[in-house]
């Protein structure tokens, strides 16, 4: 059914309405920063702007069908799933090399460069005749998933679209069970999910790839592993499997997002973070009760050599273009295994996360093209240095120079956060 795009005037309270008008109205002054940032005034109020310059769900098959076609069969797309409302999830593969790259995007269907970026890497892989190319093709297995969650992507929003009563219509074992607790029901970023409710299909891996969902496992928290439960972590999880059959282990593992709009470098509030990265998104397993048994497959340090690959790309190009310097490493301080990017590192795989400026509901498809360049470079250096072999000599120790995400210093939302959400903003952002 046809769902009405961030149409969040119609659910938020009056008593929210009177503060988004305060928020924009421009002669309420916010508290300024001690150094005021001259580019521009930034916000994190959710609004309903333009998306349609991104790639949708049915460009997407489009695009993907002609990079096939051009790619002469190097580019092999293959339809690995369906989400909750049908829609095809697909995996595009390129190379025939001896490691294996999972890299997926939106997960959260309103942080939306990441599929762009993916599209544009597979078209340059799969049809170059350059020398690195070629390396790429035979030293590297590149398997995508982009808009793994297309449902949300179409909806323009975080979580998918689906319903607690069809969960425990495919696992009947969870009738009479509290929903997830990563179930949403109410405003959420502007997007109400009351009528169209929906999961946050990223709290629902498992470091288990066999685990099936049980009753004493709900509601979970923050800090649990998932369930499975939603037909999107699971299609991931069965290409996943796949890979770790062929290859015996997934060798690095991306997942694609975007963050608040508003974070500024440590040390100067006139530059806006472009974009946070990391490759720690679990306590050191060898610490953690239960989780004992990961702890011999788990490589902190290479996520570290990855990640600082990618960094060294970007800070390449920063001459060129100065937001490329503009990179941040994301909080280190998550625990939080019910993610991919948790339970695929738990699994062994160098694990990174980009975090891209801004989700739709506050930039846009502003900077679009240069957001995309940013994720483009660093996938790019990333994957070079793969194929190269140069990412085992990068240090590790490198990644802990990385500097810190600086504070946010956008005016924060007033209607549509909740305490919790507050207090663990990864909930929102990650
Ligand atoms: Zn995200």
């Amino acid at each position: 059914m046809p769902a009405p795009r961030r149409s969040w005037l119609a659910v938020v309270t009056g008593a929210s309405v009177l503060a988004l008008v305060a928020a924009t109205t421009p002669a309420v002054a916010q508290p300024a920063p001690q150094a005021a940032p001259a580019t521009e005034q930034c916000s994190d109020e959710p609004r309903d702007l333009p998306v349609h310059e991104f790639t949708d769900h049915r460009e997407l098959g489009v695009e993907l069908a002609r990079i096939e076609r051009v790619s002469d069969g190097a580019v092999d797309v293959t339809e690995v799933g369906r989400s909750n409302r049908g829609k095809e999830v697909w995996s595009a593969r390129v190379g025939t090399g001896p490691k294996a790259v999972l890299i997926t995007s939106e997960i959260h269907g309103n942080e939306k460069t990441g599929t762009d970026a993916i599209l544009q890497l597979l078209d340059w892989v799969g049809t170059s005749d350059t020398a690195k190319a070629k390396r790429w093709r035979s030293e590297l297995t590149i398997v995508a998933v982009p808009k793994m969650n297309p449902d949300g992507a179409e909806l323009d929003r975080r979580g998918n679209d689906m319903t607690w009563d069809e969960v425990t219509a495919r696992f009947p074992q969870l009738r009479g069970s509290e929903p997830a607790w990563n179930y949403y029901t109410e405003p959420r970023q502007g997007d109400d999910y009351s009528q169209l409710p929906g999961f946050d299909v990223n709290r629902d891996y498992n470091p288990d790839l066999s685990y099936e969902p049980k009753a004493e496992d709900f509601p979970g928290s923050s800090a649990d592993t998932g369930w499975y439960i939603t037909p999107e972590s699971r299609t991931v999880r069965d290409v996943y499997k796949g890979l770790v059959a062929e290859f015996g282990k997934v060798d690095t593992y991306v997942d694609l997002h975007h963050q608040g709009a508003c974070y500024v470098m440590p040390d100067d509030p006139s530059r806006f973070v472009t974009m946070s990265i990391s490759g720690k998104f679990v306590d050191d397993p060898a610490t953690m009760p239960g989780y004992e048994q990961y702890a011999e497959d788990y490589d902190l340090d290479y996520s570290k050599r990855l990640n600082v690959a990618i960094y060294n790309a970007l800070q390449g190009r920063a001459n060129g273009n100065p937001l490329f310097g503009n990179i941040t490493l994301y909080p280190q301080d998550t625990n939080l295994p019910g993610t991919g990017l948790g339970s695929f590192a738990l699994n062994g795989s160098g694990a990174v996360l980009f975090e891209v400026r801004g989700q739709t509901q506050t930039l846009g498809q502003k900077y679009r093209a240069q957001l995309t360049r940013t994720v483009y470079i660093g996938l790019e250096g990333m994957l070079s240095s793969l194929a190269s072999g140069q990412v085992d000599h990068l240090d590790p120790a490198v990644y802990d120079t990385i500097p810190p995400r600086g504070p946010s210093i956008g005016s924060s939302g007033t209607d549509t956060r909740t305490a919790a959400a507050e207090a663990n903003p990864e909930v929102l952002e990650n």
